[in-house]
């Protein structure tokens, strides 16, 4: 039986946050002490993570994060898990919560009417309706809704340039989804700000959609952005929509191409994985840096003499850190600390 007692949390909240790099401090501080990890982007317009920890954990963390007047309202979309899904903890702090190129749009004051997942399930094969997938090309190619419109993107900053293509269902009901709902805060905001009439969103996107109404078609995996890469949402009428990067045959398995300066997120099978041990294509097999493939296709960081405290109490504090660790000496201690 899989012990499942650890959560993994996917949450954002729009909120104003007046000194990011206090509060990032503060932030990571009880992180650490919780043994939270994961990644948290902290910015003046708010806070957007996704960590792991155990069950008790995460909750002293959720309560920590709704103790605070500004991040009331958070929502959290909760999976379980039988272990950490990161190696580390990362609070950074950055312009945006997610690198959108819409700095300018704020969802607390306009932003497309939030569907809860069961009324998502109700609306979406309506006739005037049309559903469109707002994230980036690897994470629709492993799945997506049934009759999702996708676009042709490789980052989410270039959303804004794609809407041009979509002109033509200006008049249409358009529900916009991605993987937690954040993106399409922005998203939908975009829209209407161009014009859009009608534009509902995902609330708590496909993670929601799977926990609370089923997942009912969503064909192929949501990709996750921890070690678990993918999983599976669907489980009322699961399918297999992606191919296999290398034979073309249907399979789900996602990799990291083993060449670490490639890298890719790519679809390949059991056997083409081994035959190119963990290479998406023979030039990357031969690539001299080529990394061990262990049937995986999952790399894992170097953590050998990871610090969970790197980077904090850089402004005061120098005594208390040097008690914390127990005399182990952070150099960085004083200096910047983006890692
Ligand atoms: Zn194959
Ligand atoms: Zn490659």
């Amino acid at each position: 039986m899989e012990n499942n007692n650890y959560s993994i949390l996917l949450y954002y909240c729009y909120a104003q946050i007046e000194d990011p790099e206090a509060y990032r401090e503060e932030h990571h501080l009880f992180c650490v002490e919780n043994n939270i990890r994961g990644r948290i982007i902290i910015s003046p317009e708010g806070l957007n993570g996704t960590v792991s920890g155990l069950k008790e954990d995460c909750e002293r963390y959720m309560a920590y994060i709704h103790g605070d007047p500004r991040f009331a309202k958070t929502e959290f979309k909760i999976e379980s898990h039988n272990k950490h899904a990161f190696a580390k903890i990362h609070v950074r702090v950055k312009p945006e919560i997610v690198h959108s190129s819409l700095r300018h749009i704020d969802p607390n004051v306009r932003t497309g009417k939030h569907l809860e997942p069961e009324e998502f399930k109700a609306l979406k094969d309506q006739e005037d309706v049309v559903i469109l997938d707002v994230r980036s090309n690897y994470e629709h190619e492993l799945g997506r809704f049934k009759n999702a419109i996708t676009l042709d993107i490789e980052n989410f900053r270039d959303f804004p340039d794609k809407v041009k293509e979509l002109e033509h269902l200006k008049n249409k009901k358009v529900l916009t989804y991605c993987t937690g709902g954040i993106k399409c805060e922005k998203a939908s905001a975009f829209l209407l700000e161009q014009g859009f009439s009608n534009v509902y969103q995902l609330h708590g996107g496909i993670i929601k959609y799977g926990l609370e109404a089923g997942g009912e078609d969503f064909e192929g995996k949501c990709y996750v952005f921890d070690n678990r890469i993918a999983v599976d949402v669907n489980k009322v009428n699961p399918v297999v929509i992606s191919t296999c990067h290398v034979c073309g045959t249907t399979c789900d398995r996602m990799v990291n191409c083993a060449n670490p300066s490639c890298n890719a997120h790519l679809a390949i099978c059991e056997k083409c994985g081994w035959e190119l041990e963990g290479a998406c294509s023979t030039e990357c097999k031969e690539h001299p840096e080529k990394r061990p493939y262990d049937g995986t296709g999952y790399y894992q960081k170097n953590t050998n003499g990871y610090n969970p405290y790197k980077g904090l109490f850089r402004r005061q504090d120098k005594e208390k850190i040097k008690t914390t660790i127990h005399g182990q000496k952070d150099s960085r201690v004083g200096t910047d600390h983006q890692s």
